[in-house]
């Protein structure tokens, strides 16, 4: 069985109808959701299960089933009562849309950042109080003029497109492929691209804004020598954070 990803077509989507498959350690898994599991640097969603008949589980996380390929495991918040989730049970699943907002605001940043500092990225990690990218890299950067140019880019507001190209595309451009350590998945014969209309392109199946001025006030908090080769730029919102996890 496999759980159909609402989320990967339509970001926008914050709640849908559901049918449970099943229930254990992992988690909970439905048939189609719109709770993106921690993937790509991008951490899981949070948010709400409930039955037709009123039950409501808390849900703390999201991922991908460590056993079972295809399923994804909402998993629910420590102590909560999931006995009325049992599979064939119908649900409505609904995301904690401002956690998702900061999560899509900072994912979006990060591939602003990569069209900034171009250098391979080998470590990236986004969560709703801050976004962190780590380049492969010895120059120096500096924190204000990052900060700039992703203003500038944010003020530009470029749309933000998702679509598909095939993996023979990709293989003849090996540009394209700027991280180290995470490879697009092979072996579906196409790869989800992230495109920022004249800013970046790249593989990529997280959630995005939909054009680049949605990213609003974000700015480079720290940068961070990690080792000789490792640049870590960390990214935090302006405005005080919301739904932070
Ligand atoms: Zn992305």
């Amino acid at each position: 069985m496999s759980t159909e990803e609402l989320f990967r077509e339509d970001a926008m989507l914050q709640s849908c109808e559901a049918t449970v498959l099943g229930a254990d350690e992992a988690g909970i898994v439905l048939d189609r959701t719109v709770f993106y599991p921690q993937g790509g640097g991008q951490a899981g969603d949070a948010g709400t299960l409930t039955t037709t008949s009123g039950a409501l589980l808390a849900i703390a996380d999201t991922r991908k089933h460590p056993a079972r390929p295809g399923e994804i495991a909402h998993v629910p918040a420590a102590g909560a009562d999931a006995s009325a989730f049992v599979p064939g049970t119908r649900v409505v699943a609904c995301i904690d849309a401002l956690r998702r907002r900061a999560h899509m605001r900072f994912h979006t940043a990060t591939h602003l950042l990569c069209a900034l500092v171009p250098h391979p990225v080998d470590g990236c990690s986004i969560t709703a109080g801050y976004a962190r990218l780590d380049f492969h890299m010895n120059e120096p950067l500096d924190k204000a003029a990052l900060t700039a140019g992703i203003a500038r880019l944010v003020a530009e507001d470029h749309a933000v497109l998702q679509r598909w190209i095939s993996e023979a595309e990709l293989d003849a451009n090996p540009g394209l492929v700027r991280s180290m350590s995470v490879q697009p998945p092979r072996g579906q014969g196409r790869i989800r691209v992230l495109e920022i209309e004249g800013v970046d392109l790249q593989p990529c199946g997280g959630t995005h804004v939909a054009r680049t001025a949605e990213v609003g006030a974000v700015v480079v908090t720290k940068i961070e020598k990690k080792s000789a080769m490792t640049r870590r730029v960390v990214l935090g919102f302006a405005e005080p954070a919301v739904g932070r996890g």
